[in-house]
């Protein structure tokens, strides 16, 4: 490889490679040392890569589209939490702006090839993967790999390249195109919103495989280390008391959480306890009990219709009885991650991660579905297909509720009888979409397109929020949810910011603009949207600062005040204040929301979420009875934090100079005079 930037030490390479996958050229770019600290690293690198070299209005499945491997600043710095990337390009789910992340260990693999990120351009004649490591880069035939699942497609590249190779690579959905296709790493974890699996799968690119062993280099190295062991014995803090928690724990603690009239700031503590035993799947049961979890496609009530006796049947519990051992991510001492195996019976598997609470709920919940044993069939069976979990289970909510109102039919799903609860329809159904059999061809790209090729009153059906499946946080419950759903450039993302992730976050302590930040600590404060917009798109910048670093959102929720900030300083020699940063997110964040602007989508408009989702009816009974959220005011004081106009969407002139996003500006307001 040629040479790479970095003689001084700062975290970053400062080299990005570009593949050309129509000729096979692969050309490398050197960022200087003032566009790093501009746009930070990963999605910032991104974000201005696409908004100069992408043309709106361009097919996402089309040659012209870019897909981008990313790694975060401060990936392999020796910092916590940092080892995930992040993949863009267009999203064809929502037609703007698209990227998903996911950890693992493929970040700090690609970024030992001594680049911070790769972009690959057109379409290649025929199906190839990316070999690179930190001496060479090149294109190589995938045509054996062809039909392959994502754990088969990365077992023979691991068997091939040697066990230090990473893999990221599509399944059988990428390569069909499904709109609900992510990208898998570390057999079967998914980057899996917005459908970027299948814009790898338009480009004839089956996998990336990075074998590099360059480690780079950080300005004070004994400063970052002495951050992460701080850290570190923080996070130590409390383990005994995970031996009390359980399932009906949680779903006290749940139905203390919806029906009391405190809502408390859940300890971090208490959030890291329960994510070390149990992973995600800890909130299962909490959730559908607290009204967290979305019940029978949105319309029902968890403690009425999934009650605690079925929801602890998919939930922590029963769930770590499978499991044969723990794993974390790259620089994790949470390790939330597990492997489970079902040794015997029609549903034996040999081993696969456990599932996600966002599984559990997707198959479980959503769908009426207490058979634990059905979700671990689907789970193995959607995380080998690289297919987003929640999008598909929202697909199959779709479709059972499209089937007991009467407009499908038996013979529409192809003698499935897909009632509420059947597990053994519910499993044939996603067969179906992973094959593109039948409605499950209608359904593997989302309830949007299949209501509009179904008809029939069915799109009342249909949750999506700019055609991305709602995941599976009730905004009903916490409001601030809401705004990630509908305002965010990536529409129908619940790992951006809400009151539960800006209390556990500590977000009052980290930035000046946050300190008379009003607080959730009443039912009522919670449905009162006064200065929530405010609070909301500072939410939404300190995610931006979190991907940029590569780092994993949990990870600065169970530890109060996780010093991003100063990891940054310390590996960059940069010596930022945290609302310099915050700056920098801003700008990062813009450009993101601008190119969706350029592409003639206003959030506000076009993302606007199904009814269901704020309350429109509201619930008659359950935690969340009553409530219907007032979107539009929340909305327009979030725009206005945001410094963004309500009806155009676009970027106020002045914010966009102060950011120095003059390019952008001149965009928007070029025809116009100056103000
Ligand atoms: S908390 Fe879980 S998801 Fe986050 S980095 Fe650790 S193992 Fe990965």
């Amino acid at each position: 490889m040629p040479e790479t930037r970095n003689s001084a030490a700062k975290a970053y390479w400062g080299k990005i490679l570009h593949v050309d996958l129509i000729t096979g050229t692969i050309s490398p770019e050197l960022l200087d040392d003032s566009f790093c600290r501009k746009y930070l690293g990963g999605i910032g690198i991104a974000a201005k890569v696409l908004w100069d070299r992408l043309k709106p209005g361009i097919d996402p499945l089309g040659p012209e589209n870019i897909l981008g491997f990313t790694t975060g600043l401060l990936t392999d710095t020796g910092s916590l939490f940092t080892g995930r990337f992040t993949v863009v390009g267009k999203s064809p789910a929502s037609d703007g702006w698209g990227d998903a992340n996911c950890g693992g260990y493929f970040s700090p693999a690609l970024k030992r090839c001594g680049v911070d990120a790769v972009f690959f351009h057109g379409k290649s004649p025929k199906l190839v993967y990316l070999y690179l490591d930190h001496e060479k880069a090149e294109l190589k035939d995938a045509s054996d790999l062809r039909g392959l699942d994502s754990i088969q497609t990365e077992d023979l590249l691991r068997e091939r390249h040697g066990k230090r190779a990473q893999v990221a690579c599509i399944g059988p959905s990428g390569e069909k195109l499904s709109l609900l296709a992510g990208i898998s790493t570390d057999r079967g974890r998914l980057a899996a919103r917005g459908g970027l699996g299948a814009v790898m799968g338009s480009k004839n690119l089956k996998a990336v495989v990075a074998a590099g062993k360059m480690r780079v280099s950080v300005q004070d190295k004994a400063a970052v280390k002495k951050l992460t062991r701080a850290f570190r014995k923080k996070l130590a803090r409390g383990k005994f008391i995970e031996r009390f928690l359980g399932d009906r724990s949680f779903a006290l603690f749940g139905k203390f959480l919806g029906f009391g009239c405190i809502y408390p700031r859940l300890p971090a503590f208490f959030w890291r306890l329960l994510l070390r035993k149990f992973g995600t799947s800890s909130a299962t049961a909490l959730f559908a009990e607290g009204g967290d979890s979305p019940i029978k496609n949105w319309a029902g009530v968890g403690c009425k219709d999934f009650p605690l006796k079925k929801s602890q049947k998919i939930s922590a519990e029963t769930v770590i009885r499978f499991e044969e051992k723990k794993y974390g991510c790259y620089s994790c001492p949470i390790r939330c991650g597990g492997i489970v195996s079902i040794k015997e019976g029609p549903s034996s598997i040999k081993e696969m991660h456990k599932p996600e609470y966002e599984t559990l709920c997707a198959f479980g919940s959503l769908l009426l579905n207490d058979d634990i044993y059905s979700i671990f069939r689907i789970n193995d069976l959607v995380n080998r297909a690289g297919m987003d979990s929640i999008s598909c289970g929202a697909s199959v909510a779709f479709a059972i509720e499209c089937y007991e109102s009467g407009i499908l039919s038996k013979e529409d799903t192809g003698g499935l009888d897909l009632r509420w609860g059947n597990s053994e329809a519910i499993s044939g159904l996603v067969e179906k979409i992973v094959g593109r059999e039948g409605l499950g061809d209608i359904l593997a790209d989302g309830v949007k397109h299949a209501a509009e090729r179904i008809g029939r009153g069915s799109e009342k059906f249909a949750v999506h929020c700019g055609g991305v499946e709602a995941p599976m946080q009730d905004p009903r419950y916490d409001p601030g949810v809401i705004i990630s759903y509908f305002c965010e450039p990536t529409p129908a993302r619940h790992t951006i910011s809400s009151y539960l992730w800006l209390d556990l976050q500590e977000i009052h302590k980290k930035f000046s603009r946050a300190s008379k930040m009003p607080l959730f600590v009443s039912r009522k404060g919670r449905y009162n949207n006064e200065g929530k917009g405010e609070i909301l798109a500072l939410g939404s910048l300190y995610k931006m600062l979190i991907d940029c670093t590569g780092a994993c959102l949990f990870g600065t929720e169970v530890g109060g005040e996780i010093p991003l900030c100063e990891w940054m300083n310390a590996a960059t020699g940069w010596n930022l204040t945290n609302d310099e940063y915050l700056v920098i997110a801003e700008r990062v964040h813009k450009l993101r929301h601008s190119f969706n602007v350029r592409e003639g989508l206003n959030p506000i408009r076009d993302f606007r979420p199904h009814p269901r989702l704020y309350g429109d009816p509201p619930q008659e009974k359950g935690p969340s009875r009553n409530v219907t959220i007032d979107i539009d005011t929340l909305a327009e004081s979030y725009y206005r934090a945001m410094h963004w106009d309500r009806e155009s969407g676009k970027p106020e002139r002045e914010r966009l100079e102060e950011l120095g996003l003059h390019d952008v500006s001149r965009e928007f307001y070029s025809c116009e005079e100056p103000s």
